[in-house]
């Protein structure tokens, strides 16, 4: 299974060795992991770019393995990718999502957001309005980052038509990566997101390197334009956050303020919280 156009997996299977029958057996081990609810739900507070508040945050899918701990998602998503199984996997992880909801509301602290990645995949099923139409459980601060929007108009389905009829469900709508190649300016446009995620790779160095914060203040610029808010991801520092909110980015999230955690671990820091 040594190719250059499976590199990730390569790279995941060469800790068991690379042979076709264990990439097989990785497969078959993902499958069983989602069956065996073994994918679960992490999640990373964002903050007030001004008032560095939590106002909510984004859940990021982990594999718990029995043997191997925690993994991360670029080790498996191109497992679900090659299965077909990223809508299911979505699916799951919203599932998850609107517990924490739940679990918040019971502790008296709601997050004004909780965001779910929503791959190209899911949004082309044919069946995730009427899903979502279905829930009555809904979170009122529910967004939607849209990945791979670069691809959106090779799919089959009439995109901007399901976005928008996602919007009418109150779910807020924001681009995933933007700036990078997976995230073009075209989809502005036939999205119309209320919020841009300027991708990680925009913030070493607005600190320190005049034309690294000028390139950041181009992106939050584009986003205003647009009326859209921004995210800024990706943010280790307080210094680059001091920056950040000078230039007027919206909210921030990144190492600077908390790493991915559990739901539990979550729900016990916004519990001991006496605001927020
Ligand atoms: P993403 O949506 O761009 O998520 C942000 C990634 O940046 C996360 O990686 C997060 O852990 C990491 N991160 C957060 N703060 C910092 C920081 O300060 N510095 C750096 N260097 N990185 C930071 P993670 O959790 O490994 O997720 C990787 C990607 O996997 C995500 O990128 C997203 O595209 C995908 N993914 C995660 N969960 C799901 C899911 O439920 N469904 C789908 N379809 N994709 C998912
Ligand atoms: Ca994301
Ligand atoms: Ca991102
Ligand atoms: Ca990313």
């Amino acid at each position: 299974a040594k190719t250059a156009g499976r590199g990730r997996v390569v790279a995941y299977t060469d800790q068991l060795g690379e042979s076709y029958s264990s990439h097989v057996n990785e497969l078959e081990l993902f499958r069983n992991a989602l069956s065996k609810n073994e994918i679960i739900a992490f999640a990373q507070t964002q903050v007030d770019a001004k008032t560095k508040q939590i106002t909510g945050c984004e859940i990021l899918a982990r594999w718990r393995h029995p043997h191997r701990g925690i993994i991360s998602p670029d080790q498996f998503i191109p497992l679900a990718e090659e299965l077909n199984l990223v809508a299911e996997l979505d699916q799951i992880i919203l599932g998850q999502a609107i517990d924490l909801d739940a679990k918040l509301l019971a502790v008296g602290k709601p997050l004004g957001s909780i965001s779910v990645n929503v791959s190209a995949s899911r949004l082309a099923s044919p069946t995730l309005l009427t899903e979502l139409q279905a829930r009555q459980d809904l979170p009122d601060g529910l967004v939607f980052e849209i990945l791979e929007t670069a691809h959106l108009d090779t799919l089959d389905v009439d995109v901007a038509q399901t976005v928008s009829d996602i919007k009418d469900l109150g779910i807020r709508i924001e681009i995933d990566d933007f700036g990078t190649g997976h995230a073009s300016l075209a989809s502005i446009l036939a999205l119309e997101p209320h919020a841009l995620k300027i991708d990680g790779m925009f913030v070493p160095g607005i600190d320190t390197q005049p034309e690294r914060a000028e390139l950041m203040r181009s992106l939050i610029s584009v986003a205003e334009q647009f009326g859209a808010e921004t995210v800024v991801e990706g943010v280790e520092t307080l210094e680059e956050a001091e920056v950040l909110a000078q230039l007027g980015a919206d909210k921030l999230q990144g190492y600077a303020f908390s790493r991915p955690m559990s739901i539990q671990s979550l729900v016990e820091q916004m519990s001991g919280l006496k605001t927020f």
